[in-house]
């Protein structure tokens, strides 16, 4: 049939434009250099760019654990096992984990934050003892004031 092209990378069949399937060419976006080495038993291989590199298609992901999951279809704990990887290895891009860590703290400091203000707040209202219990905004708060002081 016309049209239909084989994809330079994984050999599937594929009817869009350019020499790749859409799969494999939003994949060659972030990596360039395509399908990587084998890597080695009991290693894990990174890419350019600190994606892990998968032991049974030789491509790269950021989230190695779900790719083998999803695509391959078995768990991480077989994946680990069958390529000899210690149990608590990461199957995730290091800078991806340091970055996951990273937004957990900042978070933590928001709710942290947001936790002191709600108790400036709620003292606040208490005093008048008629004061919404609910999230109310900077603008709710100064009508609500000018409203108790007149
Ligand atoms: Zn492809
Ligand atoms: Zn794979």
């Amino acid at each position: 049939m016309a049209g239909v092209k084989t994809c330079g990378l994984c050999g599937n069949s594929y009817t869009s434009g350019g020499y790749y399937c859409v799969t494999c060419y939003e994949y060659l976006r972030k990596h360039p250099e395509g399908i990587y080495p084998q890597p080695n038993i009991g290693e894990i291989l990174y890419a350019p760019n600190g994606d892990p590199v998968c032991h049974i298609c030789r491509r790269a992901y950021r989230k190695l654990g779900n790719h083998i999951q999803f695509f391959h279809h078995i768990s991480q704990e077989d994946y680990r096992e069958t390529y000899g990887l210690h149990h608590s290895t990461q199957l995730s891009n290091e800078d991806y984990i340091k970055t996951m860590r990273d937004y957990n703290k900042q978070y933590y400091d928001l709710v942290v934050g947001e936790n002191l203000i709600e108790g400036g707040r709620s003292t606040r209202l208490k005093r008048n003892n008629k004061g919404p219990r609910r999230k109310i905004g900077n603008n709710q708060i100064q009508k609500q004031y000018l409203k108790w002081g007149s």
